[in-house]
């Protein structure tokens, strides 16, 4: 597959929702998608789900769409096949992993479409539908916290994922979990805002029959996450400690993690993601796919990477009315508290008419052979 052009297309969206994690608040953010065209016509769709504000795994929303322009071009002249790309050895770059999930994501869409296939055939997996849990912020006050959960629920979600940060997290846990009962699912989420000196206050999250803790600790604290894995009942998660396949392998090691969310765009593509569910699932160990605030573009993507059977645990992407009250692509829509996957060859979903229209649309051409 050899591409002729790069297109990207910028969309400022508002959340319906303002997102609070222990990293700060979400009120809005601006779709990075990217178009790739093939010499032959197909076009694939990516999107650059770096946040704004906030450096994660070295970049932040502006930075990342610098590296989306200098990588862009490396796709021209060569022969391209989305599942070479790894993030670490094809590009000849290092880091801007966001920028680089971007491209190899938008280069599987057109090679799963030029083929007549979905996405989540041509990355090894079959159609399912996919049970999304849903993500309930940090609240200041733990009766927004439980009325927020009581909402998800009505809304048909049968998995909460809860936000913590230190002072907003064993009483708003209780809270919840008297709200939802004791069958239900339900985990939480510290973005790695705890040190290790919170080891014993961490224990106390064992009273509550969670499906995990989160990412507890910063990403670098590899071995406090293994000393907390080996003395909790709560099985412990990791999310941004694992960006390099490495990463992925040290932390099995050294019995860091029970459970991993992989998100593709922080380990830079789908290939990638594709390896580290391999390993995974050879060494029994429970996944997820995360999400990071998606549009339609990204969300489609990761559902069909969510559809492999190694990822055995809920994914936390939600429906697009969860984030957004006009979503750029056909919305995806909670039904008997389960997603489907678009049919159509590749990620089934493309950007609707208004997002060309829209004024605010910023619209360049990053490469053309
Ligand atoms: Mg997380």
């Amino acid at each position: 597959m050899r591409i002729a052009e790069v297109t990207s297309v910028r969309v400022p969206m508002s959340l319906v929702d303002p997102l609070r994690t222990s990293h700060g608040v979400h009120a809005s953010r601006t779709a990075s998608l990217v178009r790739v065209t093939t010499v032959d016509g197909a076009v694939g769709w990516g999107e650059d789900v770096a946040p704004a504000g906030v450096t994660y795994v070295g970049e932040d929303a502006a930075a990342s769409f610098g590296s989306l322009m200098r990588h862009a071009p490396l796709l021209g002249g060569r022969e391209v096949h989305p599942g070479e790309m790894n993030a670490d050895s094809w590009w000849g770059t290092q880091g801007s992993r966001f920028a680089k999930h971007a491209l190899e994501s938008a280069a599987w869409d057109a090679f799963a479409r030029s083929h007549g296939l979905a996405l989540v055939r041509a990355l090894g997996g079959e159609p399912r539908p996919v049970t999304p849990g849903v993500v309930v912020g940090v609240h200041d006050d733990i009766a927004d916290t439980v009325v927020a959960v009581r909402r998800r629920v009505a809304e048909g979600y049968r998995r909460v994922k809860l936000k913590i940060e230190p002072g907003r997290d064993i009483d708003a846990v209780r809270a919840v979990r008297a709200e939802l009962g004791p069958g239900f699912a339900l985990q939480v989420d510290a973005n790695g805002a705890y040190s290790p000196d919170d080891f014993a206050h961490l224990l106390l999250l064992d009273e509550f029959a969670l499906q995990f803790v989160e990412q507890p600790f910063a990403a670098h604290e590899l071995q406090a996450h293994a000393e907390l894995a080996r003395r909790a009942s709560t099985p412990v998660c990791l999310d941004e400690s694992i960006v390099t396949h490495d990463d992925l392998l040290r932390a099995i090691d050294t019995g860091a993690c029970s459970v991993v969310n992989v998100k593709p765009s922080r380990v830079g593509g789908l290939a990638d993601a594709v390896a580290m569910h391999a390993v995974l699932r050879d060494a029994g160990i429970d996944a997820w796919v995360g999400g990071m605030l998606e549009t339609g573009i990204g969300r489609a993507s990761c559902l069909a990477l969510a559809a492999l059977p190694g990822f055995t645990l809920t994914t936390d992407l939600g429906a697009s009315g969860r984030y957004f009250a006009r979503d750029v692509t056909e919305p995806f829509v909670l039904r008997d508290g389960v997603l489907t996957l678009p049919e159509g060859p590749g990620t089934g979903v493309e950007p609707l008419p208004w997002v060309f229209d829209d004024p605010a649309t910023v619209i360049e051409t990053l490469f053309r052979a």
